[in-house]
This record gives structure tokens, C-alpha cells and sequence, in this order.
């Protein structure tokens, strides 16, 4: 455990589209906002000529240099190229991602004019290093330790690149914790009385990318999951494609022209749908309105709220068969509900409120805590809670989750066999015994896979380990013993024993296919580290730039009033040339033609 003596320990939620960070201080829960006074930061990370930017600056850029404007990797990370979800945002995002080594996706961007490529980690680790630094800027001290959020809904790899793009960026992972339960803790801290009366709580978190629903029980200080379901590719965005794929056939009925394969074009629009969304949210009709969109046309037209709702309906009952089905996991019907509670920007459209009301016949929703908020909320309290910073009121809240996936082998060549059902507490350890299907076999393969289907193939491959050194028996006859451990951060490991021979050598579990390995991180440490040295170095550039020309029209003002300023001001009108022409020049040459030009002038100005 990490303990007071390494500094506060914050709470990061790192959203798809917006990461927000917390820090428990004073006996409550800070919001930081970042250096432009943002309390959520854009997950958006942009390269170019000269340097890289995250957040606020990058999300700036993103209609300019849409190629090399980085955002969604929440929606890659832990997941396969080939994912039929990846293949389908790869054709809506406008910058390049291709397949890496192991099916991995890798994106692809132009910095400094050379070719780069980047793990879904590593960009999720740039966001992550800025939500770090912005806790650092206001606490004034360096930040180690942090819990980091995750949709109840992702799977063991996508929680295990979570952890690696933390480690990346430089952080001690505490914890690493899903979003609806750091919701209910932020909730809970309002609303907890002493009672013992047991309190079930629905979790319902729609955001930019991800769809969480989660039913909670909440008795006491215990908070606890019941079930989770939801979709990891349901959020915000898909509302935003539905509004720029209307408006992208408008335009080509308009104009015959179709807007589809110019990325900067979409992205503009995209960007004027997104605002259009979020008016539509407290008005009935809006418009939107982009000069030269596409071949020096302008683009104006209207939108009203039944209309982003025609066009979306199908996915906003997804979001309450969701629920059904988390009702239903649980064995409770909707009359057992005490509270549902909205977390999620996307929470604040109103068909959304109004169908999630009806389900539940009418019910008030909870909307006390800040959607935006409230999972980086609970984040700072876990992770004070980890640290032992928290006061006693918070001190012995307990935090229980489950595995949102079944868990099992794949047995006889197909079948799924289940060690750890659906919504099972964790930590858990469970174990099942499995044997051999051939004579004399003396090694076993173990396929492990996650999901509810019972043909193997059919859920997702987490990877396989092999059991060898079996001694030789008929088929059927041996023991092999099968453990699966999750720890408190739903990370899985498995391991296998002959029961025969009590020996658990020969057991090895391949890299789970598209992870990292420690090298490749260790890889990615360093050129993270690299990038932050070249941040600052331009950051550096930037300023000696800043502070000659800010020299250069000083000397100007002051030098006016002398009666030979002719003389100064075409020396004045040379820096000014000079300045033109050196642009892009190293921070050095900068800072010596400041030396150069005070000795210049600083004789002329000291007589003043
Ligand atoms: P989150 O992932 O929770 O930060 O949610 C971000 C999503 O919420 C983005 O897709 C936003 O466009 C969306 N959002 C934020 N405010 C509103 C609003 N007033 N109406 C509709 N959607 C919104």
C-alpha cells in the first residue's frame, strides 16, 4: 500500500471523449481544472512540425491537422485490430491506424515530419501524463500514486493496458477501478446514512464512447456490484455519426458532392454536430452553420431536437434493454430500485432521461452529482482511502466489485467451460478440475476465454497456456487442477496442476496476444520520457521566442521618443526580418541574438 509519505494520490477517470481529475484535500473532494481552467480535459493528443500537444490545444487543432489529431483510444485500447467494432470506427476516424504485430492495432501520425506509430497505451499514457501534470500545476508537488477508472463492461485486457498506459505515463497504479462503483461512491458519500437498510442503487453511465449500466447495493459503508452490462461501443460519439451522416447526405443532395472523403471537412462538421447536440439538449431546434466546408461551399442548416431523436432512437432503447438485461442478472425487478442515477455527459439529452424515467414508471432520477464529475470524484476517494489520506468517515468504506465477463477453457475443441461465472465478487479464486481427451497425453492446452457464449470461439480469446510434464495415462484418468485468481483490479491469472504428480512445472502462459510484454513497456517508458524532454525543450524555444520579440518591440516603444530613432528603428526593422526568417530556430540561436541586441541597445536605453 502506498502511504502518506508519497504525496496526495489522485483520482483520474479517462474518459473517451473528456478525463477528469480529482484529489482528496482539506476533508473533500477537489476538482482540478487544467492550465485553461477546464474542470474535464479533451482526451485528444495532436502531433505536428514542431510539437506535440494534449487536451485543450489538441482538440483546437483537431479541424485543422485531422490526420495527426489522435482521440477515441479508449476504443482501441486492449482490443484486437481485427474487432469488427475497431474495423468500423477505423473507417470513421480520420487519422491511420493499421494492424501491428499480433493483431494489435497500431496508430499511425506524422510528428516532425516523421513517420510515428503508437500503441493505444501510449496515447491513453500522454492524456493520462497531462491529467498528472494538471494535478501537479495545482498541488503544487509531485503526484506518484493514482487510481485510475474503467467501464464496468471492459474486459481483462482492456483493465490491463489501462493499468500499462498508467505505468507508462509514470504512475503508480493503486487501483484501477470501474466507473459506475467510483460513481456510487461519490454518490454515496452524499446520501449515506447510518442506516443498516439495505439500498439498491442503478448506475446508469452514458459517455462519449462507452455505455455502463450497473445495479449496486449500498448498505452501510459497503458498497457493492451486483451486475454490469452495458456496450463499450455506445456513447455520445455514435450520436454525433448519426447527426454528421444525416448532414453529410443533406449536403450531397444539396450539392452532389460527397463530403465523405475530405477528413478535415468531416471533422468540422462533426465538431458543429457535437455542439448541435449538446443545444438540442436544452432547446427544441438549432442550427448549424460552416463557412467553405467543402470546395468553397458553405454549408447552413437546421436540426430540431425530434429529429436527433428520430435519428438516434434505436440506440437510446439499446441503452434500456441494457438495463432490462442488468435487472435480470441481478433477479430483481425495477420496483426494487431505490435510486438511478445519471452519470455521463450524454445523460443530459433528454430522450434519454424521459425513456429511462418511463421504464421505471416515472421515477425521479437522480441528477445530484455532476455527470462529468462524479466518477473522478469517487477515483479521489478510493484513492485516498488506498493511501490511508481520507478522513474517518470515508476511511472504512468498502469497495466490492465483479467480473463482468464469465470466465472459463475451451474444452473438447469448442465448448466454453465456465470457472468463473458472470458477476462474481472480486477478488475471487476459483478452481475446476479438467483432465486429459487422449491416451498417454502428457501435455494439455488450456484456450482461455471470456464471455457468455457457450461456443468457445464465439467469446473473446484472453490467451493460452500449456501444461506439460502430465504423466502418461489413459484418457480421462488425470487431475489437472485449474485455478483462476482475480485480483482487485479484475486482472486475471491462471495457473494449472497435475494433481498426480503435484508438480506445477512446465505450466507456461503465453503473453496474452496484443498486451504489452515488460520490454515493450519499458520501451514505451522511455520514449515517453523522451517526448516530455522534447515538450519541455520546445516549451523552452518557445518562450526565448516569445521573450525577444517581446525585447524587440519594448525597445521599440522606449527608442521612439529619442530624436535619432531613425537609426534604431531600422536596426529594430532588421530583428524584425531576422525574427521572420528564423521562425523554427534552436532555442540557442534565439537567446544569443537577445545577448546580441541588448548589447545594442541596453547603452541607449540606460540613457534614457
Ligand atoms: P463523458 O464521456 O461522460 O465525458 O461524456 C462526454 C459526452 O457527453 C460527449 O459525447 C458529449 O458530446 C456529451 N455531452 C456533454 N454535454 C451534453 C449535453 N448537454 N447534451 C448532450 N450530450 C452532451
Amino acid at each position: 500500500m502506498a502511504g502518506n509519505d508519497e504525496g496526495p494520490a489522485i483520482g483520474i477517470d479517462l474518459g473517451t471523449t473528456y478525463s477528469c481529475v480529482a484529489v482528496w484535500q482539506r476533508d473533500r473532494v477537489e476538482i482540478i481544472p487544467n492550465d485553461q481552467g477546464n474542470r474535464i480535459t479533451p482526451s485528444y493528443v495532436a502531433f505536428n512540425e514542431t510539437e506535440r500537444l494534449i487536451g485543450d490545444a489538441a482538440k483546437n487543432v483537431v479541424a485543422i491537422n485531422p490526420t495527426n489529431t489522435v482521440f477515441d483510444a479508449k476504443r482501441l485500447i486492449g482490443r484486437r485490430f481485427s474487432d469488427p467494432l475497431v474495423q468500423e470506427d477505423v473507417m470513421l476516424w480520420p487519422f491511420k491506424v493499421i494492424c501491428g504485430e499480433n493483431d494489435k492495432p497500431v496508430i499511425v501520425v506524422t510528428y516532425k515530419g516523421e513517420e510515428k506509430q503508437y500503441a493505444a497505451e501510449e496515447i491513453s499514457s500522454m492524456v493520462l501524463t497531462k491529467m498528472k501534470e494538471t494535478a501537479e500545476d495545482f498541488l503544487g508537488s509531485t503526484v506518484k500514486n493514482a487510481v485510475i477508472t474503467v467501464p464496468a463492461y471492459f474486459n481483462d485486457s482492456q483493465r490491463r493496458a489501462t493499468k500499462d498506459a498508467g505505468v507508462i505515463s509514470g504512475l503508480n497504479v493503486l487501483r484501477i477501478l470501474v466507473e459506475p462503483t467510483a460513481a456510487a461512491v461519490a454518490y454515496g458519500l452524499d446520501k449515506m446514512s447510518s442506516s443498516s437498510e439495505e439500498k439498491n442503487v442503478l448506475i446508469f453511465d452514458l459517455g462519449g464512447g462507452t455505455f455502463d449500466v450497473s445495479l449496486l447495493t449500498m448498505v452501510k459503508r459497503t458498497f457493492k456490484v451486483k451486475s454490469t452490462a452495458g456496450n463499450t461501443h455506445l456513447g455520445g460519439e455514435d450520436f454525433d455519426n448519426r447527426m454528421l451522416n444525416h448532414f453529410v447526405q443533406e449536403f450531397k443532395r444539396k450539392h452532389k458532392a460527397d463530403i465523405n472523403n475530405n477528413p478535415r471537412a468531416l471533422r468540422r462538421l462533426k465538431k458543429a454536430c457535437e455542439r448541435a447536440k449538446r443545444e438540442l439538449s436544452s432547446m427544441v431546434h438549432t442550427t448549424i452553420g460552416i463557412d467553405c466546408l467543402y470546395d468553397g461551399i458553405d454549408f447552413n442548416s437546421k436540426i430540431t431536437r425530434a429529429k436527433f431523436e428520430e435519428l438516434n432512437i434505436d440506440l437510446f432503447e439499446e441503452c434500456i434493454v441494457h438495463v432490462e438485461k442488468c435487472l435480470k442478472d441481478a433477479e430483481m425487478d425495477k420496483e426494487s430500485i431505490h435510486d438511478v442515477v445519471l452519470v455521463g455527459g450524454s445523460t443530459r439529452i433528454p430522450k434519454v432521461q424521459q425513456l429511462l424515467q418511463d421504464f421505471f414508471d416515472g421515477k425521479e432520477l437522480c441528477k445530484s452529482i455532476h455527470p462529468d464529475e462524479a466518477v473522478a470524484h469517487g477515483a479521489a476517494i478510493q484513492a485516498a482511502i488506498l493511501t490511508g489520506q481520507g478522513t474517518v468517515e470515508i476511511r472504512d468504506l468498502v469497495l466490492c466489485d465483479v467480473t463482468p465477463l464469465s470466465l472459463g477453457v475451451r474444452v473438447d475443441g469448442v465448448k466454453m467451460s465456465v470457472v468463473v461465472p458472470r458477476n462474481t465478487t472480486i477478488p475471487t479464486r476459483k478452481e475446476k478440475m479438467f483432465t486429459t481427451g487422449d491416451d498417454n497425453q502428457t501435455s494439455v492446452a488450456f484456450p482461455l476465454y471470456e464471455g457468455e457464449r457457450p461456443r468457445a470461439s464465439d467469446n473473446i480469446l484472453l490467451g493460452r497456456f500449456v501444461l506439460s510434464g502430465i504423466s502418461p495415462a489413459p484418457s480421462g484418468v488425470p487431475d489437472l487442477k485449474v485455478c483462476f485468481d482475480i485480483d482487485v483490479n479484475g486482472i486475471l491469472n491462471v495457473t494449472a496442476e497435475d494433481k498426480a504428480t503435484g508438480s506445477t512445472n512446465g505450466i507456461t502462459i503465453s503473453n496474452v496476444q496484443g498486451m504489452l510484454s515488460q520490454d515493450e513497456i519499458e520501451r514505451m517508458l522511455e520514449e515517453a520520457k523522451r517526448l516530455k524532454l522534447e515538450d519541455e525543450e520546445h516549451k523552452k524555444r518557445f518562450e526565448a521566442k516569445h521573450s525577444l520579440e517581446d525585447y524587440v518591440y519594448k525597445v521599440r516603444a522606449v527608442t521612439r521618443k529619442l530624436t535619432d530613432a531613425k537609426k534604431t528603428e531600422s536596426e529594430i526593422e532588421s530583428a524584425m526580418q531576422w525574427l521572420d526568417e528564423h521562425k523554427d530556430a534552436e532555442r540557442s540561436v534565439l537567446e544569443n541574438k537577445r545577448k546580441e541586441l541588448e548589447s545594442i541597445w541596453e547603452p541607449i536605453i540606460t540613457k534614457l
